[in-house]
């Protein structure tokens, strides 16, 4: 899996001091500060978009004190092999939610902002819901026109327009354990289909 990583872009000390940093700034933004006395009077629902999120949601939400529940949302938009989105597909319905986001701070996370397909239909769905406040955040945000000119609240890192793996983020289901953010070879995309029976890649060329 090593051998398969071009190029490390973002390293894990910088991944945690940021998300460290992000979940501060939302902290402050729902409870007016983080005096404990504060904190205590808040409650936040995060709804993170799988599977990409995963690990992200993992580290933001031990750094965010307040009351919070989860309510877990599947989007398919990179099935496979494609290193483009395919479309969204929503593939849990806010529907298993009940009216529990009625009146709520709600917070949308996924892993990477890259046209905004994702983040647009979900954040539609949740706003069916009547939430009281709604704020999306995102680990990654790609460097290309869709994705700066989308409205969103909380980004970690601004990134070259780039197919990146690692840190919950997948090349056909795989590298999501990866602790850093990092490019694949060109050789090993295109090579995949080819790859042997044990899952490994093809050689690179
Ligand atoms: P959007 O809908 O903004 O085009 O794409 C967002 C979704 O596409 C993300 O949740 C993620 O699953 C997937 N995606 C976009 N860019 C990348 C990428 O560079 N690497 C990986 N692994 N997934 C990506
Ligand atoms: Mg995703």
């Amino acid at each position: 899996m090593l051998r398969d990583i071009d190029r490390v872009l973002i390293d894990r000390q910088q991944i945690a001091s940021r998300v460290q940093e992000v979940a501060r700034t939302i902290t402050h933004e729902i409870c007016g500060g983080d005096d404990p006395a504060l904190v205590e009077d808040h409650e936040v629902t995060l709804v993170p978009i799988l599977t990409g999120s995963v690990i992200f949601l993992a580290d933001l939400m031990r750094h965010l004190p307040l009351r919070m529940r989860i309510r877990l949302i599947s989007v398919s938009s990179y099935p496979g092999t494609s290193t483009t989105s395919k479309g969204v597909t929503i593939q849990s319905s806010l529907d298993s939610l009940g009216q529990d986001l009625q009146g709520q701070h709600v917070l949308l996370i996924d892993d990477i902002l890259d046209s905004g397909r994702t983040l647009h239909a979900v954040r539609e769905l949740l706003l069916q819901r009547n939430p009281a406040w709604v704020r999306t955040c995102v680990l990654l945000r790609k460097l290309r026109p869709e994705a700066m000119a989308f409205p969103v609240d909380y980004v970690c890192f601004d990134i070259p327009d780039d197919f990146v793996v690692g840190y919950g983020l997948d090349f056909d289901g795989y590298y999501r354990n990866l602790p850093e953010i990092v490019t694949l070879k060109p050789q090993v995309i295109e090579n995949w289909s080819t790859r042997t029976p044990t899952g490994k890649p093809g050689s690179p060329a």
